[in-house]
C-alpha cells in the first residue's frame, strides 16, 4: 500500500473511532469511557497499515479527544490534571500498541516471504524428484531390455569380475557350454579353458586393464560334458559408475559350423587345384602326344605318298582297271591322312606356337583371312560384308585362322542360293563379341556342342569335303585368349558363330598362360 493511502487509513479509522463512540453514546449514554472506541482504531491501524500510521492515529485520537471531548472544548489545553495523565497515558498505550503491532505485522510479512520461499523450493524439489523417478524408472526399464535381450541372445554372454570369477551367465552361454546359471556362477573362468590355453586368461585381463577391447579372436573353450568348442571371442571391460575397472563382458559365438565349412571349403579347394594340375599335366602330355604322333608319321607318311604317287604315274592304264582303282584309292587315302595329320599338328601346336596375346585390330586380321580365301570367295561368288571391328587383344595369325576356318565353313556349308556372309562385333561385358553369320544350311540344335569337338563331322566327305577339325582349332584358339565360341543357328536358314576377345588392354587371366616355345 502507498504510504499517503496508509496515513490516510489511518485517519480514516480515528474518524470511524470517533463515529462509533457518538454512535455508542447514544445507545448507553455519557458515561461510556472515553477510549473505549479508539484503541481498536489505533490498533487496526498499526496491525493493517504499521507502526507509523498507528502512531499518526494515536496522536489524531489524542488531538480529537483534547479538542472535542476533554473540556475546555473546542480549543487545545487541558483543565483537569486526571484528563491529561489519563491522555498521556493513552498516547503511550497508543504508541506501544502501535510498535508492538507493527513488529507483529512485520515478522508476520517475513513469515509469509519465508513460507513462499520454502514453498517454492518444496516445490522445485518435488519436480526435481519427480524427473529423477522418471529418469530412474527409464533406466530400469532399459537395463530390463538389455537384460532380455542378453537372456535372449544366441551368443554366449558371460562377465566375469577382476579375479576371474564368473558373475553373469545368459541362456546363451547355458546353450553353448552346457553349465546352468545357478551351478557356474562364482566359479572361476579358468574352468572353460582347455589346459593348453590356461595362459590366455592372464594375458586377457593384461589387455583389459590397459583398457583394451579384445575383438574377434578364435579359440575353444570347454564345454560341460568336455567337448571343445571353437568360439569367436569378444570380450570388453566393465568399469562401475565411477570409472573404475570391476571386470570384463565376453561375447562368445559357436564358430564351430563356420569351421567345418571353411575345413571342407579348403579340402574343395585343394582337390579342385590338384585336379586342376592333374588336367593340365594331362593336357600337356596329350598335347605333346599329338604334336609328336603328327609330327613323326609326316614323315612315313610323305614317303608312303611318294611312292603311291609314282605307282600312279608309271602303272595308270598300264594294269587292270582294279589295280587302277586300288592305286586311286590308296593316293585318296595318303592325301586324307596327310590332311588329317597336318590339322592335328596344327591343333596340337595352337598351345605352343602361338604369340603372347597383343593388341591387334580385328579388320586387318578379316582383311588377311578374306585374301588367303580370295579363290573361294570368287568361285562361290559369296558376297562378305563387314562392320568396322575393334582392336582386341589377341594372337594375329590365329585370329587369322579363327576368321579364315569360319568363313570357309559359311562357303562351303552354303545352301542353295547365293551364299551372303556378315561379319560384326559389339561390346558385352567389358570384352569383344565378334560373329560370322552365314545363309547356309544350318545346323540341328543337338549338333551345336558336337560341331566343336575334334574330327567330329556331321557330313560325309562326298557330300562336303573336310577333316573336322577346323571348329576345334577354332575353339583352342579363343579358350587360349579366354574367350568362348558356340554356334546359333537355323537349320535350312543359316548360322552365326559368335566368338569372345578381350578387349585390346584388358588381358585375360588365361591368355597368357601359354607362350611362345
Ligand atoms: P570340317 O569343316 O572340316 O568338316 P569343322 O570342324 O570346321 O570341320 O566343322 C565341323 C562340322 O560343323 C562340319 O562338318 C559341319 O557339319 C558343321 N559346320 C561348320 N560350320 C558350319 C556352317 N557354317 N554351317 C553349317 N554347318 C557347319
Amino acid at each position: 500500500m502507498p504510504r499517503l493511502g496508509q496515513y490516510g487509513l489511518a485517519l480514516l479509522l480515528v474518524a470511524l473511532g470517533a463515529a462509533a463512540r457518538w454512535a455508542l453514546m447514544r445507545l448507553v449514554g455519557p458515561e461510556l469511557p472515553l477510549y473505549i472506541t479508539f484503541y481498536p482504531a489505533v490498533m487496526l491501524a498499526a496491525l493493517i497499515a504499521g507502526v507509523r500510521p498507528g502512531l499518526l492515529a494515536t496522536v489524531a485520537a489524542a488531538l480529537f479527544m483534547d479538542y472535542w471531548i476533554l473540556p475546555p472544548r473546542g480549543e487545545f489545553g487541558i483543565e483537569r490534571l486526571a484528563d491529561g495523565v489519563g491522555l498521556a497515558i493513552f498516547l503511550l498505550m497508543g504508541a506501544f500498541t502501535s510498535v508492538v503491532a507493527g513488529l507483529y505485522r512485520r515478522t508476520r510479512g517475513h513469515l509469509e516471504e519465508l513460507v513462499a520461499a520454502r514453498t517454492a523450493a518444496l516445490h522445485q524439489a518435488n519436480e526435481q524428484l519427480q524427473q529423477e523417478i522418471a529418469e530412474r524408472q527409464q533406466a530400469q526399464e532399459a537395463r530390463a531390455q538389455l537384460a532380455a535381450i542378453v537372456e535372449s541372445s544366441d551368443d554366449a554372454i558371460i562377465s566375469k569380475d577382476l579375479d576371474g570369477v564368473i558373475r553373469t551367465w545368459n541362456a546363451g552361454a547355458e546353450r553353448l557350454l552346457g553349465y546352468k546359471a545357478e551351478e557356474i556362477i562364482g566359479q572361476p573362468i579358468t574352468r572353460l579353458l582347455p589346459p593348453e590355453r590356461k595362459d590366455e586368461e592372464a594375458e586377457i585381463l593384461r589387455r583389459l586393464r590397459h583398457g583394451e577391447y579384445v575383438e574377434h579372436f578364435e579359440t575353444v573353450r570347454v564345454a560341460k560334458d568336455g567337448r571343445h568348442v571353437e568360439v569367436s571371442a569378444s570380450i570388453s571391460p566393465l568399469r562401475d559408475a565411477t570409472g573404475n575397472l570391476v571386470g570384463a563382458s565376453k561375447i562368445l559365438r559357436d564358430i564351430t559350423k563356420l569351421k567345418q565349412a571353411q575345413e571342407a571349403l579348403r579340402r574343395v579347394n585343394e582337390q579342385l587345384q590338384e585336379q586342376a594340375e592333374e588336367l593340365a599335366a594331362t593336357n600337356k602330355d596329350l598335347e605333346q602326344f599329338a604334336y609328336v604322333a603328327s609330327h613323326d608319321l609326316q614323315e612315313p607318311l610323305r614317303a608312303v605318298g611318294g611312292f603311291v604317287t609314282l605307282l600312279q604315274q608309271r602303272y595308270q592304264g598300264k594294269l587292270d582297271e582294279k589295280a587302277d582303282n586300288y592305286i586311286n584309292a590308296a593316293v585318296d587315302g595318303v592325301t586324307r591322312m596327310q590332311a588329317l595329320i597336318n590339322g592335328l599338328l596344327e591343333y596340337s601346336r595352337v598351345g605352343t606356337r602361338g604369340n603372347v596375346p597383343a593388341p591387334v585390330a580385328a579388320g586387318a586380321a578379316l582383311q588377311e583371312a578374306l585374301e588367303n580365301l580370295q579363290m573361294l570367295i570368287r568361285e562361290s561368288g559369296a558376297l562378305i560384308t563387314a562392320d568396322p571391328l575393334p582392336t582386341v587383344r589377341a594372337d594375329a595369325n590365329q585370329l587369322t585362322h579363327v576368321f579364315q576356318n569360319l568363313i570357309a565353313n559359311a562357303i562351303k556349308f552354303r545352301a542353295e542360293r547365293t551364299p551372303e556372309i556378315q561379319v560384326g562385333s559389339r561390346r558385352q561385358d567389358g570384352a569383344w563379341l565378334l560373329w560370322v553369320r552365314d545363309n547356309g544350311i544350318g545346323i540341328e540344335p543337338q549338333y551345336r556342342e558336337r560341331i566343336f569337338t575334334i574330327f567330329q563331322r556331321l557330313h560325309t566327305r562326298t557330300q562336303y569335303p573336310g577333316t573336322g577339325i577346323g571348329l576345334s582349332i577354332c575353339k583352342r584358339i579363343v579358350e587360349r585368349h579366354g574367350g568362348r565360341i558356340w554356334v546359333e543357328s537355323q537349320p535350312g536358314q543359316g548360322s552365326t558363330f559368335h566368338f569372345t576377345l578381350p578387349d585390346k588392354g584388358e588381358p585375360h587371366e588365361s591368355s597368357s598362360e601359354r607362350e611362345t616355345h
